[in-house]
């Protein structure tokens, strides 16, 4: 497929350095669209300037939520590199959400090269701050104008660019996390392993009602039994109980982190045993109560590892490694970090190289 690029006339001032990005707020000078049509497929592939789209009020995705997105980053090595981290990946599980959702395939191999030719033309907008890099956020969404039921015959893929700030400016610091018993996020056979908006929608009561305890996010058991740990937030689940790293294993309702599945392969490389299956909460107790739950952290794209220092689970708190980060997490954390910003080489073909500034 063809890509026109169209570049601004009228070039945004870019944060000065030390400005404070935080997350998702502030956007390049360029974004990327293309459209499909049923019969047609995608077509018209392109490069604008940033800006709204216009809609109508009847368009699919505003109804009935049919809508999946990816996130991943672009960093910028000391050497003067601009690097995205298995890119691949990311398009490979946007077409799982897609299917899941009844939203057709994007084609990979031009989903990465059109991002690299994005990116390559935004390259200023790569932050240098320590631990900061430029958010990546592709979404599709169903966009015919129709109020009946039934999956879109119209679509719109579109990518936007972020520069964030590092995700803990202070250092790694551990988080408390409250493990929900109330609510659920996903089932088995629902749609949480699929990057949809509608995790999210059916997620903020409970981070709401977490945040008022004093939690910074909430500790997800699975819908049925309401027994086996499944992941947090945007951030998958590992332990460390008794040596062995624990990681509930993809039943379907989570989502199949590129940040987990790194640090599985990171771990074994290591010659560490890294097991994934069931974690009943129980279980994670019961090795808090017999001193062997040395390390608990998040994985993610935004954060790549948040060391959990508290849990509460109903009456219980189980305070972990007192309160600080483990040897495992920050092992996970520098490796994974100094391969992703260019300091070490990693794994073949998990760094690729867009362009130099
Ligand atoms: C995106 C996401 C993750 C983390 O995936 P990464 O590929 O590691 O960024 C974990 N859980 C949920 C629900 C997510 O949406």
């Amino acid at each position: 497929m063809n890509l026109t690029i169209e570049k601004t006339k009228n070039p945004m001032p870019k944060p000065a350095p030390g400005t404070a990005l935080g997350f998702g707020r502030i956007f390049t000078d360029h974004m990327m669209i293309m459209e499909y049509d049923k019969g047609q497929g995608w077509h018209d592939a392109r490069i604008v300037p940033y800006g709204p789209i216009s809609m109508s009020p009847a368009s699919t995705c505003l109804h009935y939520a049919q809508e999946t997105f990816e996130g991943l980053k672009a960093y910028r090595s000391a050497d003067g590199r601009i690097l995205l981290f298995r890119p691949e990946e990311n398009f490979k599980r946007l077409n799982l959400s897609n299917e899941r959702i009844c939203i057709p395939h994007v084609d990979v191999d031009f989903c990465v090269e059109s991002l690299k030719e994005l990116v390559k033309l935004d390259k200023d907008w790569v932050p240098e701050e320590d631990g900061s890099s430029l958010y990546i956020r592709p979404f599709v969404i169903g966009n015919e104008s129709r109020l009946g039921v039934k999956d879109a015959d119209n679509y719109l893929y579109i990518v936007l660019l972020s520069p964030s700030g590092a995700y803990y400016p202070e250092g790694l610091k551990p988080v408390k996390i409250y493990v929900e018993e109330q609510y659920v996020r996903a089932v088995r056979g629902g749609m949480g392993f699929a990057k949809t908006g509608g995790n999210y929608a059916a997620s903020m009561l409970a981070q709401h009602t977490a945040h008022e305890k004093g939690y910074s996010q909430v500790l997800w058991l699975d819908g049925v039994e309401r027994k086996y740990v499944g992941e947090v937030g945007a951030m998958n689940m590992f332990f460390v109980i008794d040596g062995e790293v624990v990681t509930p294993e993809l039943d379907g309702s989570i989502l199949a982190g590129i940040t987990r599945k790194s640090i599985i392969e990171l771990l074994r490389a290591k010659g560490m045993t890294v097991t994934e299956r069931k974690l009943a909460i129980q279980e994670i107790a019961d090795a808090a109560d017999a001193g062997k739950l040395q390390e608990a952290f998040g994985s993610g794209t935004a954060a790549v590892i948040s060391p959990v220092g508290e849990l509460k689970w109903g009456d219980k708190v189980m305070t972990i490694n007192n309160g600080e980060i483990g040897p495992i997490a920050q092992y996970a954390y520098d490796t994974l970090t100094g391969i992703q910003w260019g300091r070490i080489p990693g794994p073949e073909g998990w760094v690729e190289e867009v362009c130099r500034v």
